[in-house]
């Protein structure tokens, strides 16, 4: 229902729950954060509000780092528990995923993947994203890349942010049928399903285009469509009142 992402020099993890907060008014049935620090992955996901997710962080805190994506879910494919929660991770836990929209072909891709030997432990559409990008991150070595390749065999509509702790300085986004938009501050750089999420740091803001791919790092925004080539990018100064 809602996404946000952010990479550069502040605490990911405040960025993005903050940002949580302002999509808020949009519903949800439950949240989750991931951030990466010291070489792995670190999350934390509850069902019910974003109290309870941050009740579990003040239990529970994350280590500090400047990379990070969160998740406000509206349950399509499996009920609203923690563990359907996003982010998704794959069975190492270093990759993360968050997901807006349905992934029609969801069950031949799980079918295919558990042939393969993976776990997959939610009922949600979104875990076999972040398996998908896992096993093409295995061979490329780059998140976009692994991105684009398992993009194109997604069916349905779909917003999608991932991290991987191999990649710690990147966060990469890609959409279709289903919004995405990147924020360019000074050093860090921002992806939402809605600029509400990030206005409070930046106005500068790049609307991602159907099926594209965005690589996102502190002082950089990348844009390729699905198949690799460069897209054409549009930029927007947002200047609508954002107090309101
Ligand atoms: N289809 C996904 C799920 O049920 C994402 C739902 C959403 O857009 O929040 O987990």
């Amino acid at each position: 229902c809602g996404i946000v992402g952010y990479v550069g020099s502040q605490s990911a993890l405040d960025v993005v729950t903050a940002g949580l907060k302002r999509l808020e008014y949009r519903g949800y049935d439950s949240a989750g954060v991931a951030v990466l620090a010291d070489g792995g992955l670190a999350t934390a996901k509850r069902a019910g509000k974003l109290v309870n997710l941050e009740k579990e962080l003040s239990e529970r805190p994350l280590p500090t780092g400047t990379t990070g994506i969160g998740h406000t879910r509206w349950a399509t494919h499996g009920g609203p528990t923690d563990t359907n929660a996003h982010p998704h991770l794959d069975n190492a836990g270093r990759v993360a995923v968050v997901h807006n929209g349905i992934i029609e072909n969801f069950a031949a891709l799980r079918a295919e993947l558990t042939e393969r030997g993976h776990e997959l432990t939610s009922e949600t559409d979104t875990e076999a994203v972040a398996h998908l990008l896992a096993e093409e991150f295995s061979s490329c070595a780059d998140l976009g890349e692994a991105m684009r390749l398992v993009c194109r065999r997604l069916e349905g509509a779909f917003t999608l942010v991932a991290v991987h702790a191999d990649e710690p300085d990147v966060v990469v986004g890609a959409r279709r049928n289903s919004p995405l938009v990147v924020g360019i501050g000074e050093g860090e750089s921002f992806l939402a399903s809605d600029v509400a999420a990030f206005i409070a740091h930046t106005r500068s803001a790049i609307e991602l285009g159907q099926d594209q791919v965005v690589e996102l790092r502190r002082d950089s925004v990348t844009v390729t469509c699905f198949d690799g080539s460069p897209a054409e990018v549009n930029a927007y100064h947002v200047d609508w009142d954002a107090s309101a």
